[in-house]
């Protein structure tokens, strides 16, 4: 192992103790994925020594990797286990994309900006996660033909909850989304069951905009 990894392998440690497990993360699965996935290979190199620290960094494009905490709230809330198959909406860095493949069975992700999608499809294949699985499209729509999915998670701020999502939703999914304006929204987490879907609101967050048919208009 390399100076650099050792440094890095501790800065993960310190941030999983500090900003994760301190904020109430109880998820052993979420925490033991967050300790595994070198989140600063998901920035530039001019920003790998941000990585660990506890705020979104910029991906370019105009779009962020989240703040770490997020990533571990939001993938704790799709209550995971190894057998499920997730749709994320919004790859960007891929960093999320990531996280969810250390726990899940397989993961589809969208990215609607072609740069970052075929960034984060060349770091995938770099790091051989091999089981996840990208698209370049409008994921607002979702994913109809490779649906319905065991959990959905958007990583993009969107003034509704898409009906599409809902609808591609296994009977028992659970659907993680901010919805709100596009200068704060509220984390909604939605469960589908025979009846219809109970909803929670998990508390603020603020992302960038999901844009596409059933988000925001683009501009
Ligand atoms: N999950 C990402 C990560 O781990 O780096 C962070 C995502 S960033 C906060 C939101 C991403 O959603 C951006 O890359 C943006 O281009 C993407 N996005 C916005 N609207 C979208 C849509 N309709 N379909 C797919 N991606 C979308």
């Amino acid at each position: 192992m390399s100076e650099d990894d050792a440094l890095y392998d501790r800065r993960r440690e310190e941030m999983v103790r500090r900003q994760i497990e301190a904020r109430g993360v109880r998820d052993s699965k979420v925490l033991a994925a967050m300790r595994k996935v070198p989140r600063h290979l998901f920035v530039s190199e001019a920003l790998r020594h941000k990585a660990y620290e506890d705020y979104p960094l910029p991906i370019g494009e105009q779009q962020t990797i989240s703040q770490p905490f997020i990533v571990a709230e939001m993938t704790q809330a799709l209550d995971l286990t190894a057998d499920d198959r997730v749709l994320e909406i919004g790859t960007g860095s891929g960093y999320q994309a990531a996280v969810l493949a250390e726990i899940a069975f397989r993961v589809y992700t969208i990215e609607r900006i072609h740069n970052l999608y075929m960034r984060a499809r060349r770091l995938f294949d770099e790091l051989r996660y091999h089981n996840i699985v990208t698209r370049y499209s409008d994921g607002s729509l979702g994913w109809k033909e490779e649906g319905p999915f065991d959990a959905i998670m958007v990583t993009a701020g969107s003034p509704l909850v898409p009906e599409a999502l809902v609808n591609q939703l296994t009977i028992g999914g659970r659907l993680v989304l901010p919805v709100g304006d596009q200068f704060a929204q509220e984390l909604i987490k939605i469960v589908k069951s025979p009846t219809g879907v109970r909803e929670q609101n998990l508390g603020g967050c603020r992302f960038v905009k999901l844009i596409g048919e059933q988000g925001w208009r683009e501009g």
